[in-house]
């Protein structure tokens, strides 16, 4: 399904133009408009999600083949020094476009890009809720 007013539906599809590096039945995958770093690229599905949540699994086995058929040609193309491979899901995790795609970030040594987080002792008893928490929902 393609969505009124989705500015990736409509680069996927072709209605706007793009730096499109490769097209499929099911994908677009585009240079993004304001690299991160030389030749960042977004693998854009040509149907409609607003992100991961509503992906169904046998699409959803499509994305990461297609994030490796990719960045081993990036990693030969752009001599880069490393790929960033990596997907936001909604507002609260950087998520500023709402139609799910995957970012392609060629990293180079010395570069400022910045994917970092901070690191924080984990406490034994919450990582044990924390994993009853998820199992259940599975
Ligand atoms: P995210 O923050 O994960 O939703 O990523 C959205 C990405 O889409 C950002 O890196 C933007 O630079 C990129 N972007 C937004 N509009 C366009 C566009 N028209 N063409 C290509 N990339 C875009
Ligand atoms: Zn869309």
């Amino acid at each position: 399904m393609i969505k009124e007013d989705c500015i990736f539906c409509k680069i996927a599809n072709g209605q706007i133009p793009s730096n499109s590096i490769y097209e499929d039945d099911d994908f677009n995958v585009i240079l993004d408009v304001s690299p991160a770093s030389r030749g960042h690229a977004l693998i854009v599905p040509k149907v409609h999600y607003d992100n991961a949540y509503g992906m169904d699994e046998t699409f959803a086995a499509k994305v990461f083949p297609l994030a490796v058929k990719m960045a081993k040609a990036m990693k030969k193309a752009l001599d880069c020094d490393g790929i960033n491979i990596l997907q936001n899901n909604e507002e609260a995790a950087g998520q500023t476009v709402f139609h799910f795609h995957t970012h392609l970030i060629p990293r180079y040594k010395d570069d400022e890009v910045d994917v970092t987080w901070k690191q924080h002792a984990s406490v034994a008893e919450e990582q044990i809720a924390i994993t009853k928490q998820i199992k259940e929902e599975l």
